[in-house]
């Protein structure tokens, strides 16, 4: 057994936002009344994950509106997050199971546990936001990433947003379609054109770190400026110190394949913490009950090792290749 990490942030009070003004709880939508983006910003997909939570109720006490398009705000999994305790936090990551597998069209049509219910809810906002911003934290502290799936429009998003410093290029997760590929987030970029949409997840660092919540609401400010939601002059005169400074370099790392666990009994060879580059191909850098898990390649990056959650057919850690952006 692992113990907890020390958990720094603070639990948010939702109470006063918990309602939404949707019908839909914990779902918020603004409509400027003049054409534009419908921006989804989505946080505690899982419900220990609160450094998103904190930047959405951070919006919606500064009064945030767009100035073009649509404005959503989702605290996704709140029966979730209502289990919370910071000495145990890892328990409060779903009810039944993991929120951000439930994406596909059969699991949606399913109300068999608390988060395909829950899922139901939230799709027709998810279908229709064009671009999804869903903020996340880790099991680990490990610096930010920007997951922004197979669509090259996302990448060329990430180079706007100008942070942070690493962009996970992946196709997602055997166990199930996160929302970030749902629908139309989805499709593939055809003959060089796109679809209008982007949708990205950020994991802003350790759950209970304090910047895990600077990183979100810095996040949350670039998005809906390269959005054209607001102008940045106004997201500044709302949101004032949320903008940080932009990342001096970007990477893309392009996941070429992850490790699932057969067991539990998963363990990595060092504490690795995330994005260390392993020179050889065919170090040994875990041991998968007891077969040993080597690197394909040489230079192989590990992104997001963790054994928090192994279990059989949970991903413990994804081998990537790592290029400038
Ligand atoms: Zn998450």
């Amino acid at each position: 057994m692992t113990t907890p990490l020390q958990f720094d942030l603070s639990t948010p009070d939702l109470s006063a936002w918990r309602a939404g003004n949707t019908g839909t709880e914990g779902v918020w939508h603004f409509d400027s009344g003049l054409p534009g983006r419908h921006v989804l910003i989505s946080a505690l997909i899982h419900g220990n994950e609160l450094c998103g939570a904190w930047a959405l109720k951070g919006m919606l006490e500064a009064g945030v509106r767009p100035q073009q398009g649509k404005l959503t705000l989702a605290f996704c999994n709140l029966a979730a997050f209502d289990r919370f305790d910071a000495g145990n936090h890892d328990a409060s990551r779903f009810v039944d199971e993991d929120l951000n597998r439930q994406w596909s069209a059969e699991r949606l049509q399913s109300s068999d546990t608390q988060e395909r219910r829950r899922a139901r809810e939230l799709q027709p906002f998810v279908a229709q936001a064009d671009w999804l911003l869903d903020i996340h934290s880790m099991h680990e502290p490990a610096a930010p990433l920007l997951v922004v799936g197979m669509q090259a429009r996302n990448l060329a998003l990430a180079r706007v947003l100008r942070s942070p410093g690493h962009m996970v290029i992946d196709p997602g997760h055997q166990d199930g379609v996160r929302m970030r590929d749902h629908g139309r987030f989805g499709e593939m970029d055809s003959d060089g054109s796109d679809n209008g949409t982007r949708s990205v997840l950020i994991e802003c660092g350790f759950h209970g770190d304090m910047s895990s919540r600077t990183v979100a609401q810095d996040m949350c400010v670039r998005f809906l400026q390269a959005a054209g939601t607001l102008p940045g002059d106004a997201l500044q005169q709302l949101l004032p110190g949320w903008l940080q400074g932009d990342c001096e370099r970007q990477w893309a790392l392009e996941v070429t394949g992850p490790v699932v666990a057969r067991s539990a009994d998963f363990r990595f060879t060092q504490p690795f913490q995330g994005l260390e580059c392993i020179a050889k191909a065919g170090t040994v850098i875990g041991w998968n009950g007891s077969e040993p898990v080597t690197t394909p390649y040489d230079d192989c990056v590990l992104v997001m090792p963790s054994v928090r959650q192994a279990k059989p057919g949970v991903t413990v850690v994804r081998f990537a290749r790592r290029r400038p952006l």
